[in-house]
């Protein structure tokens, strides 16, 4: 693949945009959950509580040339941060690589951006908050809009009703299943945040993709359940959150379940 002067630069700008968006976000895992601001105050150390400037706050950068450490107090800064900042520089590269330089992969960004809040918040917390989630369905505006002047190309499907149905058929068939286990097994391992989040991925990806995105969560929280009580001998009655599954299932989905559709079709 050859690529020209304009493909490297937004490459690279795809990467730095991320790194400096996957900063913010995890201003958002810490504080959403805590019910704290998100716009203010500036970033302090969690131990010294000093706070820190802008040669400090430079995505991964920072993290490298601080050593890992606070300037001040010299206690370690937890290697989570610059792992978020890198890994939301590489999902915008791959979003910019699969889709280009268009309107999608902007909404992509955004609808990306808010996935990797929903999977840490999960994994710290084992909620998925309903202010995310309540942001997540004002943004789907965008594709919603997008749909009414054009094809939204993740929808497949020219129907204006597609944001609409993408949003029901999901999240009704994940309440069939938290009800169905309540009713059957008196106990549900999934939350009423699993099904809220499907409203939201609805709305960007339309109904088949969103199907795959809960295939997929399934298969792998399977897989993982699998390997924790029988590989690690854990408890099954331990909580595993879901949503991690969900959000890889719904990347999956997102880039490569339209091509998954079509060899199927042919
Ligand atoms: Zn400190």
């Amino acid at each position: 693949m050859v690529m020209t002067f304009f493909e490297v630069y937004f490459l690279t700008l795809s990467f730095i945009l991320g790194t400096v968006i996957g900063s913010f976000l995890n201003v958002c895992i810490y504080r959403i959950p805590a019910g704290l601001s998100i716009v203010k105050p500036r970033s302090r150390c969690g131990n010294c509580g000093h706070t820190l400037s802008s040669m400090e706050l430079i995505p991964i950068v920072s993290w490298v040339l601080l050593k890992g450490k606070c300037k001040q107090c010299h206690s370690a800064i937890s290697f989570r941060y610059t792992f978020v900042e890198f890994l939301e520089g590489v999902i915008f590269t791959f979003t910019y690589l699969k889709f280009g330089l268009t309107p999608l992969t902007l909404i992509l960004w955004l609808f990306f951006s808010i996935l990797t809040v929903v999977f840490f918040i999960d994994i710290d917390h084992k909620i998925i908050p309903n202010k995310v989630v309540i942001f997540g369905l004002i943004s789907g505006i965008l594709p919603f809009v997008y749909h009414m002047v054009g094809t939204y190309p993740l929808y497949q499907w020219e129907s204006k009703l597609a944001p609409i149905i993408g949003m029901m058929i999901p999240t009704l068939l994940m309440f069939s299943f938290v009800l169905g286990s309540l009713l059957i097994l008196k106990k549900s391992g999934l939350g009423m945040g699993d099904v809220k989040i499907y409203a939201v991925i609805g709305v960007f990806m339309g109904w088949k993709l969103s199907l795959l995105s809960i295939w997929i969560a399934f298969f792998l929280g399977g897989l993982f359940g699998l390997i924790w009580i029988f590989i690690f001998k854990k408890s099954s009655k331990d909580y595993i959150p879901f949503a991690p599954f969900i959000v890889i299932g719904t990347f999956v989905s997102a880039f490569w379940g339209n091509q998954f559709f079509t060899i199927l079709y042919k």
